[in-house]
């Protein structure tokens, strides 16, 4: 369950303790540096000092002078002769150093320098500073400073910063904390919600969230939420809409089975009842073709290939086609297609997708009507156009006809013959090619679509 918010709190904390880290390391050597850089000055300040005395005055007296002045504290002198043997010192310890210093003989340095900087490693600092009075006296002035002082301040500068480390965990503790309050426990709560989402419940509630991305997520699952939880709606309406259409005709069927296996029935009665029988399979083979096509373009399996292909040619075509079915029921069908212009789709689809507008123009018109088939050119687009003057659409119901199974009245179906699914299949098909539907409805006067592909 906290696994996100431990994750984030490793990733913060790690970081932040490696940038501690490097910057306490950082503070800590400098601080030693310049403390050691001091010393280092101090040392060849008083060493050079104690040098230019000696130079000057070389005496007794000068010597003791010198050696009473290191005497006291952490420092030491030692002076040294021409061969490299102990004038005088401040103690007596630093004389037995004496043999590590015996490379200064050999030695054509004349600077003042310090000859033991090691303070982790020696017991002292060191630094030589060269006299020479005359041929017979020379040698070096060494100063000894202990390397404890230095130490001691490492130790304390240590337990500081150990301190200072330990508080910082602390603190990064506390904000560990107040993170994971403030940011997991949102993504703890979306994740509640989705797995409440799996099992199919939709009643989600996430509080709202900021401007952040944390609150751009939670209005996604509520959105979500709400999207499935209609999808589950529109799919249960579905199925019981798909088992009373397959369930009307079915009961019909069986109802005129019954009655054609009659035996008192004769030959012409029987093969009425055939006719009837065969009429409404063939709805039910429609019904379940249109639904076949539908469940394809929802799962974008079918496809659309556009070529170009003559306006005028494909228009006429189509004017011969369904001819027959207008004179049929006394329907003018007026065509118009002012110039011919190359069309870019995808033919079978198109034709589909007319005839279907052509049959409702039919199917919801009054004999002695007429209706207008038009093609023309728009920019690089063509509109097409179907216009009837039939029995029309209520303005309350016209967003719904291109819904799946949606017919304005259910009886208008079993006068009509139509089964809810057309302009379905014809508004996914115009989507297909990029293209736009519309329709302008009078109850009652007409309709027009319009179609721009
Ligand atoms: P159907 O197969 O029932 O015609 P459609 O999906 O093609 O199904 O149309 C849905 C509904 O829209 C129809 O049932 C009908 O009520 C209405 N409709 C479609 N076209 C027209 C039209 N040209 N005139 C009047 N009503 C129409």
């Amino acid at each position: 369950m906290n696994r996100i918010s431990k994750k984030l709190a490793a990733y913060f904390i790690i970081s932040f303790l490696v940038l501690e880290t490097v910057l306490m390391m950082y503070l800590h050597q400098n601080i030693v540096h310049t403390r050691v850089d001091e010393e280092y000055s101090r040392l060849l300040t008083s060493g050079s000092n104690h040098r230019n005395i000696l130079k000057d005055h070389y005496s007794d007296e000068t010597i003791s002078h010198i050696v009473l002045m290191e005497a006291e504290g952490d420092s030491g002198v030692v002076i040294i002769g021409k061969e490299g043997e102990v004038i005088r010192s401040s103690d007596e310890k630093l004389e037995k150093l004496m043999p590590s210093f015996s490379f200064l003989q050999n030695s054509t340095t004349q600077n003042d320098r310090i000859v033991m900087p090691d303070w982790e490693d020696t017991p002292y600092i060191v630094s030589a500073h060269p006299y020479k009075v005359d041929e017979d006296r020379s040698g070096y002035v060494l100063m000894f400073q202990s390397s404890e002082p230095i130490e001691r301040l490492v130790e304390k500068l240590n337990f500081h910063f150990s301190l200072a480390g330990g508080a910082i965990i602390v603190v990064l503790f506390v904000i560990y904390t107040i993170l994971s309050k403030f940011l997991t426990r949102p993504l703890i709560r979306m994740k509640e919600a989705t797995e409440k989402l799996s099992e199919g419940k939709f009643n989600v509630s996430l509080p709202a969230g900021g401007n952040d991305e944390l609150g751009e997520l939670a209005v996604a699952i509520r959105k979500l939420a709400s999207d499935l939880e209609r999808m589950k709606k529109e799919r249960n309406e579905f199925l019981a809409s798909i088992s009373h259409e397959l369930g009307t005709p079915l009961t019909y069927l069986i109802g005129y089975l019954k009655v054609a296996m009659r035996p008192e029935l004769t030959d012409e009665e029987k093969n009425r009842y055939l006719l009837i029988i065969a009429e409404e399979s063939n709805r039910m083979k429609d019904l379940v073709k249109n639904l076949m096509d539908l469940a394809k373009m929802d799962e974008m399996t079918f496809t659309v290939s556009t070529i170009n292909f003559s306006a005028q040619q494909f228009i006429e075509d189509i004017y011969r086609l369904v001819i027959p079915s207008f004179d049929l029921k006394n329907i003018k069908l007026n065509l118009i297609c002012k110039e011919d212009f190359q069309i870019v789709a995808d033919p079978l689809r198109l034709e589909q997708i007319v005839l279907n507008l052509l049959d409702n123009a039919l199917k919801y018109s009054n004999e002695n009507t007429t209706v207008r088939l038009e093609i023309s050119k728009e920019k690089h687009r063509t509109v097409i156009s179907v216009k009837d003057e039939g029995i029309g659409i209520p303005a309350e119901q016209i967003d719904m006809i291109y819904e799946k199974l949606f017919r304005v009245e259910k009886s208008r179906s079993r006068t009509f013959g139509g089964s809810g699914l057309g302009l379905a299949i014809v508004k996914e098909l115009v989507e297909a090619h990029g293209g736009t539907i519309e329709v302008k409805s009078e109850s009652g006067k007409g309709s027009l679509f319009t179609l721009r592909i």
